[in-house]
């Protein structure tokens, strides 16, 4: 599966996007359909198509993604109140870019289950 998505021209900025954070590993930007009043796609740098192809040494990435999602939060406002993260993998799952992302979202009561 190519790794080439629209996420990649997002981080090249060969695309534009409504940018939130940037660091060396990772990028987040509002999802361009939000599903609630706050809703950021927090993405690593590294092209990684789901969820099936994380290695053990993603680990650290991974764990940076949930990094910049708590440090948003806080940023934003949502710690106390709460918010929702979440990854899709593949068809069932409702993955449609396939470059893994965090999607965040926060700014209204959330429902369960998410379906
Ligand atoms: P998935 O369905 O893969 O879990 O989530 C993909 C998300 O990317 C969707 O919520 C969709 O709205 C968002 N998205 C798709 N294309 C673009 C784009 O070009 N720009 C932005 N900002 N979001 C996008």
């Amino acid at each position: 599966m190519s790794q080439d998505t629209i996420f990649s021209k997002i981080i090249n900025r060969e695309i534009p996007a409504d940018i939130i954070y940037e660091d060396e590993q990772a990028l987040a930007f509002k999802d361009i359909n939000p599903q609630a009043p706050f809703h950021v796609l927090i993405i690593p740098k590294q092209p990684i198509a789901t969820i099936n192809d994380i290695t053990p040494q993603d680990a650290p990435l991974i764990g940076h993604l949930y990094v910049v999602a708590a440090t948003l939060a806080k940023q934003q406002g949502f710690s106390e109140k709460g918010y929702r993260v979440v990854m899709n993998c593949n068809e069932d799952g409702g993955q449609t870019v396939y470059h893994i992302h965090l999607h965040m979202l926060a700014g209204k009561q959330m429902g369960w289950p998410p379906y």
